[in-house]
């Protein structure tokens, strides 16, 4: 495998919160303990619930919020080190809702070219420039670059944030539910984008989403993640196929939908999300766990190698 061109090395995301108008303020862990590596050229599924903490990680690993504990590394560099400028031409975000992402004062050609102007690049005649071949590289005609938000389609603004994400020619791209806001009829068109720009232009996705056919249609490897850590990691195939947790395996297990565009399968998990404010003790999924014993409420399991190049954190050896 190729040196990691993004790292996380033991990274804790705490906030402080209040309970209620009069209530102290108490810890909660957003993310706990996270490791993880996104190699060249491939594609990292993270999945989990919603309030799992994927969408705080995505922001750590962007430079938009400092964690708590431990390092991000990206491109050889801990993140903190390198200038706004730098960090645009390096990574960049696709978020859920274009509706959101955009802003709608902004024509497209703004839109997609302020990336440029973070990164310092010159503006003129060289911006529009790149700005019309990346509409042409994300499938749009070059007349949007007048258009506002407002005066396209779902699909085409997704396309707009799509272009505005690659303009710096960053190496690894941060895709935060990138389809969830849209259509399910044209969600496969954007992840076929997606998957086409990344072989063209040798991008290195980190593919964040609750929906499982997304995860196994375009990651070669993926993390699930429960109430901020880590329980299991693998090639896709072998961690979706074959799974070492029981939370994996219950996710894995549910009804798939045929299509892209579902989203997370109605888990029978018994229980609610616990509240992230008071995690269960021990072993964090316990209270929904179908495989509990005695040890699992006291002891907190550590990610350890499983067969099929897998981490698992359980205490069971096998689930069969
Ligand atoms: Fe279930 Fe225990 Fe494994 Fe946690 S450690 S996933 S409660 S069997």
């Amino acid at each position: 495998m190729t040196e990691p061109v993004l790292q996380l090395n033991n990274v804790d995301q705490t906030f402080s919160v209040k309970q209620g108008l009069f209530g102290k303020r108490l810890p909660l862990h957003a993310v706990s303990d996270v490791s993880m590596e996104l190699h060249r050229d491939e594609v990292v599924g993270l999945i989990g619930e919603s309030g799992c903490g994927k969408s705080t990680l995505a922001k750590i690993l962007l430079g938009i919020q400092n964690p708590t504990a431990g390092e991000v590394i990206l491109c050889g560099e801990p993140i903190q080190n390198i200038p706004r400028e730098a960090r645009a031409k390096r990574i960049q975000p696709i978020f859920q809702d274009p509706y959101l992402s955009l802003n709608p004062r902004k024509t497209v050609a703004q839109a997609v070219g302020l990336p440029l102007s973070i990164a310092g690049e010159p503006g003129g005649k060289t911006r529009r420039k790149a700005v019309l071949e990346m509409l042409d590289m994300v499938g749009l005609p070059r007349r949007v670059e007048h258009a506002y938000p407002s005066q396209m389609s779902g699909g085409q603004r997704q396309r707009v944030a799509i272009a505005r994400a690659l303009i710096t020619r960053p190496r690894i791209v941060i895709c935060d539910e990138p389809t969830s806001a849209l259509d399910v009829s044209i969600q496969s068109q954007i992840l076929n984008l997606l998957l086409e720009l990344k072989n063209e232009l040798g991008l290195t996705y980190l593919l964040i989403s609750h929906d499982l056919s997304v995860i196994k249609h375009l990651s070669e490897r993926v993390l699930v993640m429960y109430l901020g850590r880590i329980v299991e990691a693998g090639p896709t195939g072998a961690v979706l196929g074959s799974p070492s947790h029981p939370y994996t395996d219950i996710l894995s297990r549910a009804a798939l939908p045929p299509e892209p565009g579902h989203g997370l399968p109605k888990l029978d998990l018994g229980s609610e999300f616990p509240n992230p404010i008071d995690p269960p003790s021990g072993c964090a999924f316990h209270p929904r766990c179908p495989r509990m014993h005695d040890a699992c409420s006291v002891d907190r399991p550590q990610l350890r190698s499983r067969a099929g190049d897998k981490l698992a954190a359980c205490h069971l050896d096998s689930l069969s």
